[in-house]
């Protein structure tokens, strides 16, 4: 059984980065040049998310997801998938990943036990694509999504941030894909985390609500309809357009913030509990770890942070996040 926090939500998710590299820099999370990666010793070593892990699972948390930075980037990857696709009490093991690596990867991934990931495309212009992620190839992304179909990494969903000026006008692009191809798209709203275009101030003229976004969609395409997803619906509020056989989800931080109904808890690459992605609010658990701590250690931590997650993030106060960005904390 999931633990209650302090607002009686029940703590059933772990997000955990496993690295801060990538191989993108997407205009939305990183400057151009990168951020300066955490030396290695920074960064946990794999027995050291497995006894998070099993921590966790002891705790009521059954699912978890692999994050990052980008997760294909960091070596022996698919060795910590097999390792946490064992423990006992974690029955859904997935992925985010921006999808490049994944040709090469989709297939032993999945047979180390993952289960699914979602694979983030913003655009489904190549010339676009490199814009927005500044070294990417989206030929890459489409390879990596067919082997990740091919390998029953299912349902796949992509996972679509949209901002004003850059992407918005794909939207309803990206709505049709959901009948021509069955695509679980997810547009999410574009967050003052990192420090790419938000670096000037301006994101809040950069967000496109959900409500726009769906205006568009049903002016051009019709109504959507309420859609049932069968596993892993998270913070989405799932549509359908008639008839298709793929959703559309819109995940709203901003214009309507989902914190009442949060499950999660977040650990960061250097070994940080994060429990709210919106609030610097952190608690160490590298240092315990490598002076030996163990999992009944661990746990109390986890229960401390699950005890202390915030009621919810206070963007509107205009109070934003200062001390990470995204690729650290892992979205
Ligand atoms: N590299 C992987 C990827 O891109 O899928 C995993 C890490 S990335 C930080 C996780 C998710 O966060 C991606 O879907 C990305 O689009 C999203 N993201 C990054 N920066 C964001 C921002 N400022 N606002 C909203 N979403 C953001
Ligand atoms: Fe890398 Fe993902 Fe950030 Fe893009 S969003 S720069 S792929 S970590």
């Amino acid at each position: 059984m999931a633990h209650l926090d302090a607002y009686n939500r029940p703590i059933s998710y772990l997000r955990i980065s496993v690295t801060d590299r990538c191989n993108l820099r997407c205009v939305y999370c990183m400057p151009p040049e990168g951020v300066p990666w955490r030396p290695h010793e920074e960064i946990l070593r794999y027995e050291e998310i497995e006894t998070v892990v099993r921590a966790a699972a002891e705790l009521g948390i059954s699912k978890v997801r692999l994050t990052g930075g980008e997760p294909l980037v960091r070596l022996g990857i698919v060795d910590l998938v097999r390792s946490l696709a064992r423990i006992p009490g974690i029955d859904d093991l997935a992925m985010t990943t921006n999808g490049i690596l994944l040709g090469r990867y989709a297939a032993d991934l999945a047979a180390a036990g993952l289960r699914r990931v979602n694979i983030s495309l913003d655009t489904l212009r190549p010339d676009r694509f490199r814009r927005i992620t500044r070294l990417g190839r989206m030929e890459d992304v489409l390879v990596g999504m067919e082997a990740a179909r091919r390998a029953g990494l299912e349902p796949i969903k992509i996972n679509t941030v949209v901002i004003r000026g850059m992407n918005d006008d794909e939207v309803v692009d990206f709505a049709r894909k959901t009948m021509e191809t069955g695509w679980n798209v997810r547009f999410i709203e574009l967050m003052p985390v990192g420090n790419g275009v938000l670096a000037d101030g301006g994101w809040r003229e950069k967000v496109v609500t959900a409500r726009e976004i769906r205006q568009r969609i049903e002016a051009a395409l019709g109504r959507l309809e309420p859609a049932k997803v069968s596993v892993g619906n998270g913070p989405a509020r799932c549509y359908r357009l008639p008839g298709a056989q793929g959703t559309l989800g819109f995940i709203t931080p901003i214009s309507e913030h989902f914190c009442y109904r949060c499950n999660r808890l977040r650990l960061t690459a250097d070994g940080q509990l994060r429990p709210c992605l919106l609030s610097d609010y952190e608690i160490d658990l590298r240092t315990p770890l490598r002076q030996g701590a163990d999992v009944a250690q661990i746990k109390a931590l986890l229960l401390r942070g699950i005890e202390n997650k915030p009621l919810r993030h206070h963007l509107d106060e205009r109070r934003r996040p200062e001390k990470r960005v995204m690729s650290e904390i892992g979205g």
